[in-house]
């Protein structure tokens, strides 16, 4: 018997939205799972800078999450300035959780298809099972064709067709969660509040006050 597995969604969080707290809202309900971690990065190794500090960035992921007893934040990559890889954080994840917990990074569909980029990404198979949700621009459907070959070819011999069959093994699966597609992102809300427009419905309440609170992503 394995205990139920924990869910990890790691992201910039520049700002948190109800993108992501779908995606694992939805991910918890349909993989079963035991809990959600939000890991909000420290310097991301894919893309350029945040926006804004690490410390807002968390104080924005700590107030999206209160409230929700399968949610938690987890900051062990946050005070990192050099690069932060995710099997590194895995492989902590790992060693705190056990050999027999399984664990499921969860992520879009935009970040599964650049999955081959990052560092040593095969070892996450080991790590840890994936599961990716639908997100607008990425249809799932036409994806396969979109995947480099040797991404392809993980997905097609580790793709599990039952979802909860990850809680049959600790790690080394695929797995599909087909959510009600949100076409938020965070390059949205910050755009969004540069032209001087409100982002209220797009993130929680609590996280609107904290930007203007903050007076964050008015471009200076
Ligand atoms: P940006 O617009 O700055 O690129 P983002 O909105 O994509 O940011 P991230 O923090 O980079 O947010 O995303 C973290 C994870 O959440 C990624 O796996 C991403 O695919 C997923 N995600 C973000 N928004 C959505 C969404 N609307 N639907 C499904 N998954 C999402």
């Amino acid at each position: 018997m394995t205990t139920a597995p924990i869910g990890i969604l790691g992201g910039t969080f520049d700002p948190i939205h109800f993108g992501h707290l779908r995606l694992a809202q939805e991910a918890a309900d349909a993989l079963r799972l035991a809990e959600v971690r939000f890991v909000p990065s420290g310097t991301p190794p894919h893309r350029a800078a945040p926006s804004v500090s690490a410390a807002d960035r968390l104080a924005m992921v700590q107030l999206a999450v209160a409230g929700n007893p399968l949610f938690r934040v987890d900051e062990c990559e946050i005070g990192k300035t050099d690069l932060g890889y995710t099997v590194d954080t895995l492989t902590l994840l790992r060693e705190e959780a056990g050999g027999q917990q399984p664990l499921v990074l969860l992520m879009g569909a935009d970040a599964f298809l650049d999955l081959a980029t990052w560092s040593r990404w095969h070892q996450l198979f080991e790590l840890t099972h994936i599961a990716v949700a639908y997100r607008p621009g990425f249809p799932v459907d036409t994806w396969q064709s979109r995947m480099p070959q040797p991404l392809a070819a993980e997905y097609q011999t580790r793709l599990m067709q039952q979802p909860l069959a990850v809680h049959l093994a600790p790690a080394g699966g695929i797995v599909v969660v087909p959510i009600p597609a949100l076409d938020i992102s965070a390059t949205l809300l910050r755009e969004t509040i540069r032209r001087g427009a409100s982002v209220r419905y797009l993130t929680p309440d609590s996280i609107c006050q904290y930007i203007q609170d903050h007076k964050l992503y008015t471009g200076d």
